[in-house]
């Protein structure tokens, strides 16, 4: 180890759990995962993360067991030099109408180990009904349905909830050894108008002063020229930022956290209440998962530019960034080791997992691949490019074309030119930087700015910084 933070130091491997792991304990089992432990080992990998349980409240009736097996891996990585990485959804759960969800759960969500149970009427966590802490939509009051993933989404604000989750964790972090937590999928599903549960409603209130009005009010609905609806978009943000700081708050400070985020840019994230910016304040490093259908040589303009959204958060943050790929072949994966050095990102590997037939991580590794080394001394300062979160929420269905995609071509262009680029969201920038933190600040789309975004550049501009509108 080199640095003072093991994350700076982590080469990250994929650690999938399958359908077969539930039978632990078994000898078998125990021979596979020595195996697999040992190969990482050999190969430089020297952090593994638990992938595939991930609908974790599914397991609500089998927590032991979970415990359990995962017990048993983390000592067996732990005495392979290997740390840990805990990793689940916090929120989501499958729910079956009927056997066609059955089928699309099996066809579209293989890669995870769906083990839901019959409903939720009957389930309960603590004496509570967990049916209870399900979002529910502000059109009609009923639970959300995600069809994408076959699943529902449990509300960051019912108190029951809050305190299940952060007693889960307590467990979880009492039976198994672990280095890290991943806690994911913090987001209002599937669209503006969650959650409309009393508790949203009621803090809503409490913060803004503003009564949610009914789902046919479409002077606040999706009306991007009214505060008020602006107020419930941030409203939303915050409280799944939230999420996180209890979450950290709750966890032993030796064990890091982080979540799940493939995305700070795209205006979709607004309708999801989506932000990593609300979450990174609470989190250890900044994790990017690139999502697994971009392709290095043929997506570059959105690896690009969403890296540089993650890298801005890690330069704010003075984070570790650490970015997730996942390669088809070895050629792919030498591709994306050099994707993640120029962005000074942690890789992490993991196979294709919704593509059978391409390789596993350990195949992957049988050849011999230059893993990034931290770097040391100076490093070039980056060119920092302005990105605004709530700029991008002001101009709602405008802000694909009018603002993120001007984003990602500018960033795209600034790093095919060899320069390091970094996102500069809101909060960063508006009061100047120390002398030679950023090469250049670039802003693109610099009409759109608030009269308030416009008076910060001319302040920049007085500094040393060259600043380029675009
Ligand atoms: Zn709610």
């Amino acid at each position: 180890m080199k640095s003072k933070n093991w994350i700076n130091d982590a080469v990250f491997a994929s650690w999938w759990l399958t359908w077969d792991d539930l039978s632990w304990p078994d000898p078998v089992l125990t021979a596979r995962w020595k195996a697999r432990a040992a190969r990482f080992q050999e190969r430089g990998i020297n952090t593994v993360v638990m992938f595939g349980l991930h609908f974790r409240f599914d397991y609500f009736a089998h927590f032991e067991r979970v415990f359990g097996l995962l017990r048993e891996i983390a000592d067996i990585c732990h005495d392979h030099g290997l740390r840990v990485v805990e990793h689940h959804s916090a929120t989501l759960v499958h729910r079956v109408r009927n056997r066609k969800d059955r089928l699309e759960i099996r066809e579209r969500n293989f890669h995870h180990v769906p083990f839901y149970p019959d409903g939720w009427e009957h389930a309960y966590y603590g004496g509570k009904p967990m049916a209870a802490w399900r979002q529910v939509s502000a059109r009609d009051g009923k639970p959300v349905f995600f069809e994408r993933y076959t699943c529902e989404c449990f509300c960051p604000n019912h108190p029951d909830y809050q305190h299940a989750y952060l007693d889960y964790i307590a467990r979880h972090v009492e039976a198994v050894p672990i280095d890290a937590c991943m806690s994911d999928d913090l987001h209002y599903l599937p669209d503006f108008y969650s959650c409309g549960c009393e508790h949203c409603r009621k803090r809503f209130f409490e913060e803004e002063g503003i009564t949610l009005p009914s789902a046919r009010d479409r002077g606040f609905w999706e009306n991007f020229e009214n505060p008020d609806f602006l107020k419930w978009i941030a409203a939303r943000y915050r409280w799944n930022g939230d999420f996180y700081r209890r979450l950290r708050a709750a966890l032993p400070s030796g064990i890091m956290l982080w979540g799940c985020a493939s995305d700070a840019i795209d205006a979709r994230v607004a309708g999801i209440a989506y932000s990593p910016q609300h979450y990174v304040p609470h989190w250890d490093a900044v994790f990017h998962e690139i999502v697994s259908t971009n392709r290095p040589g043929k997506d570059d303009v959105k690896i690009a530019s969403d890296l540089a959204g993650f890298a801005g958060l890690a330069f704010q943050y003075d984070k570790p960034l650490i970015a997730l790929f996942y390669p088809r072949d070895v050629d792919e994966l030498k591709m994306w080791m050099q994707t993640a050095t120029f962005h000074r990102a942690r890789p992490w590997l993991s196979k294709q997992p919704r593509t059978p037939g391409t390789p596993t991580e350990e195949e992957m590794l049988r050849e011999s691949i230059t893993l990034p080394a931290y770097p040391e001394g100076d490093v070039e300062p980056p060119v920092g490019i302005v990105f605004s979160e709530s700029t991008r929420d002001r101009l709602g269905p405008r802000a694909p074309s009018d603002y993120v995609q001007p984003f990602r071509d500018l960033t795209e262009r600034v790093c095919r030119e060899g320069k390091r680029a970094v996102a500069l969201f809101d909060g960063c920038w508006e009061n100047g930087f120390s002398r030679g933190a950023l090469a250049a600040v670039h802003v693109p789309g610099a009409a759109g700015l608030s009269a308030e975004k416009k008076a910060a550049l001319d302040r920049l501009r007085e500094g040393d910084i060259p600043v380029r509108l675009e």
